[in-house]
């Protein structure tokens, strides 16, 4: 299928894409087991989950049977299993950070509160996966797998209880006031602790037969704050508390519990240590939380790029049949046949709401992938300090610190020649599983933050815009997709596991690592190099805006403000929060140009994507472009704001100012506004001097290189607006199924 616009004929995309694409673009198309698991995951939510939706359960926050009804589907679909380990009871070996977000994304696809009690199971464990004792993690996960075939019991759920009632902790994880004292302590044996906590919005604790609670120390005999693991049968108070009035996420059960109970100090997650008669805790709440929020930010932030994708072929037949029926509309007619979309605003606008929701979902499930890799590489240099006494933090910093310009030179030799390498020292380098860890690391410490921050925070606002499209009914409990429940849901996804402002924090702190940078200057070249060989990807927009944004950063670093305060300082959020919001525009962006690429070189080997490839390329080139120039000019208006917004004002008298323009730009615009010369040109005369002769005036020195990085950025915009117009045909024609294939 092609059409021509304007002369050039242009291949349009044919069917909404399939999963073929899908599994190319996210790269397991050579992952049956996550292939089997995503069908099997659809089924749960394109049947009990939407028919659940569709039946009004979310009219109410309380944990109802039907709504329990899902923990069953959930067990018998494999959707609990995937966190756990073969041998615990679940069935994928090795890291499961893809798999986790494939399930996410295909419960969102339905419903995102669906998707957040199951994964709330997972966040419970998660502590005692990442930094529980061997005995711990083999004793809870297996009580948490599903039944297996024979077996006659119901699997353990259980909950994460770190948030607390207003004072205490919330964005500020620090502020606890959960307590651990020692009760019991005989001789000899265990000690026995005297846990309170009280919980706020906890999530499955309508059901919780175990919580993993953040709790300080009350004690002098304990050392550190701590993780403990609380259960249901424990001596004392577990009061499951009042069910939050939620108006999002209501296919999850939430309430504010309250816990006074006797537990033995091997609940300490982690275990401790007993030195001069005090329990030292092996790891304090912080540690196993950042542990913990590391991985399971990604699979929320999938949650919003799925509700994106999931608007997408509502809104189209919305659109198309809108006027089918009236009296005026004839079939065959355009109207008919193509309603409202007709007009180019409503294709547009669904064009962008497309490309949002690919940029993010590329985001999410790259950072996904990404910790499918590091976490072996984590586990062999956790191995490797054990065996060479590097025990503690501090030192395991000062041992990354000594390897840092290893790291960097491998980066330097990768991106060499093959030829031209010293190829024993990049070999050397590239099976040491420290420099590894550390340069994978640096960029996970980026990308988690980021698609947690973009995904669901733009996620949120551009989910609007798909509301918008549906006119009144967006807005109804009727709309196809449950689009208006989705629109507020991803606020909750923008809230949970740390709301924007700890995203913003942590990037704050993780984009100014140096091997983080040294990998953004590989990763410009490699875009500029994308540019010379897919010109029409953006490609070329956005290595500007990534120069640009290198530029800004390192701008901000060695720059103060007009009062001589310093620009880039952690408490200075006015500085650091835009410029890792536009970090974050442009990574959606370039991880959405490299799944392109992937799909490139992969598509046409594979049968059902070969067929109509030409149009599937061409459409997601332009939805790259479109969205490399979105994120291209937010990036250039931040950084512009950042660059220019902390100077003085020069003066009017300043001989080098201009009035903003110099005069032969005034006289183009004298046309344009009349008048506005004369306003300016008497500074011009009082100045006696041209300011383009001149050189710079004070609000522009030192910043030159800036503006040419900011005039050839907008020129590198070129044909971004053509590509929308493509796009936007192909919108119009693609084909898409009947009807819906879940109810509403
Ligand atoms: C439905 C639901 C389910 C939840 N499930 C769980 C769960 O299972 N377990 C759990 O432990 N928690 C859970 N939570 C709690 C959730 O994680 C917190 O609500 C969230 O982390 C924010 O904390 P807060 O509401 O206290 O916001 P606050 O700490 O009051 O922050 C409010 C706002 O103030 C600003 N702000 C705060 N601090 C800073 C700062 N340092 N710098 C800049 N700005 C700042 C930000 O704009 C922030 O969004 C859930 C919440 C909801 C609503």
């Amino acid at each position: 299928m092609s059409t021509s616009v304007g002369k050039a004929k242009i291949d349009l995309l044919r069917t909404l894409p399939g999963d073929d694409v899908r599994q190319i673009l996210w790269r397991f198309a050579d992952r049956y087991d996550l292939q089997m698991l995503v069908q099997s995951v659809r089924e749960v939510a394109r049947g009990p989950v939407a028919r659940l939706v569709a039946q009004g359960a979310r009219h109410s926050h309380d944990w109802t049977p039907e709504k329990n009804q899902l923990l069953d589907a959930f067990d018998k679909s494999g959707i609990t299993g995937v966190f756990m380990e073969p041998e615990e009871g679940g069935f994928i070996a090795g890291p499961k950070n893809l798999a986790m977000a494939l399930v996410a994304f295909e419960l969102a696809w339905v419903d995102a509160g669906a998707a957040t009690g199951s994964l709330a199971g997972c966040l419970a464990l998660s502590p005692i996966h990442e930094r529980g004792t061997l005995e711990q993690r083999q004793h809870y996960m297996s009580l948490a797998a599903p039944a297996q075939p024979g077996e006659d019991r119901k699997p353990w759920r259980g909950s994460f209880a770190l948030t607390e009632p207003i004072p205490y902790v919330g964005v500020d994880a620090s502020m606890l006031n959960g307590k651990v004292r020692v009760v019991e302590w005989e001789q000899g044996k265990e000690p026995i602790l005297q846990v309170e906590k009280r919980g706020r919005f906890i999530t499955n604790m309508g059901f919780a037969n175990f919580v993993t609670a953040a709790v300080d120390t009350d004690d002098p005999r304990i050392k550190s704050s701590c993780m403990v693991i609380l259960e249901e049968g424990d001596p004392g108070i577990y009061d499951r508390g009042t069910p939050t009035r939620k108006m999002v996420h209501q296919l999850s059960s939430t309430s504010d519990p309250i816990f006074n109970l006797r537990v033995p100090a091997s609940r300490i997650i982690g275990g401790y240590s007993v030195k001069d008669g005090v329990i030292v805790p092996n790891f304090d709440h912080g540690e196993v939380i950042e542990a913990v929020f590391k991985r399971t930010r990604v699979t929320v932030a999938i949650m919003t790029s799925a509700k994106l994708l999931s608007a997408v072929e509502p809104v189209i037949r919305y659109q198309r049949g809108r006027y089918r029926g009236a009296e005026q509309t004839q079939p065959g007619s355009l109207r008919y046949e193509l309603g409202l979309q007709q007009r180019q605003d409503a294709l547009h606008r669904l064009v962008g709401v497309w490309s949002t929701g690919e940029a993010s979902s590329s985001l999410g499930f790259a950072a996904a992938r990404l910790y499918d890799q590091l976490d072996p590489l984590e586990r062999q240099k956790d191995e490797v300090f054990k065996t060479q006494g590097v025990t503690t933090l501090r030192a395991q910093m000062k041992a990354f610190k000594a390897l840092t310009d290893d790291a960097v030179k491998f980066l330097d030799l990768e991106a060499a020649p093959e030829g031209k390498r010293d190829v024993a020292l990049y070999d050397k380098l590239k099976n040491d599983p420290l420099v590894q860890f550390m340069l994978l690391d640096a960029a996970a410490n980026v990308l988690c933050p980021a698609a947690k921050l973009w995904n669901t925070g733009v996620g949120a606002t551009v989910m609007r815009e798909a509301v918008s499209l549906m006119g009144g009914y967006g807005i109804t409990e009727d709309c196809p997709g449950f689009l208006a429940h989705k629109w507020m849901d991803a606020q909750l996804e923008a809230t949970y596991e740390g709301p924007e402002a700890v995203q913003r924090r942590n990037l704050t702190l993780t984009m100014a690592n140096e091997l983080f940078l040294a990998q953004w200057r590989h990763w410009i070249r490699e875009m500029r190099e994308i540019a010379s060989r897919r010109p029409g990807t953006g490609a070329c927009a956005l290595a500007t805006a990534m120069t640009m944004w290198l530029w800004t950063y390192n701008f901000l670093q060695r720059s103060a403000d007009a009062h001589g305060a310093k620009l880039y300082h952690g408490q200075r959020q006015g500085v650091t929060f835009p410029l890792a919001d536009a970090l974050s525009w442009l990574l959606a962006a370039r991880c959405f140009i490299l799944d392109l690429v992937e799909l490139e070189a992969k598509g046409p080997g594979n049968p059902v994507v070969a067929e109509g490839l030409a149009g599937t390329l061409q459409f997601y080139t332009d939805l790259c472009h479109v969205q490399a120039a979105r994120s291209a000019g937010e990036a250039g208006r931040i950084c512009a704001e950042l660059v220019f917004g902390y100077r003085r004002h020069p003066a009017w008298d300043d001989p080098n100012y201009g009035g903003c323009f110099c005069a032969g730009e005034l006289d183009a615009l004298e046309s344009l506004v009349p008048g506005i010369a004369s306003c300016a040109t008497d500074v011009i005369e009082s100045n006696g001097q041209h300011p383009a002769k001149a050189g710079p005036c004070a609000g522009c020195e030192g910043v030159q290189d800036f503006l040419q990085l900011r005039t050839k950025l907008d020129s590198c915009l070129t044909g971004a607006q053509l590509a929308k117009d493509r796009a936007a045909e192909s919108v119009s024609s693609v084909m898409i199924p009947e009807a819906l294939d879940y109810p509403r």
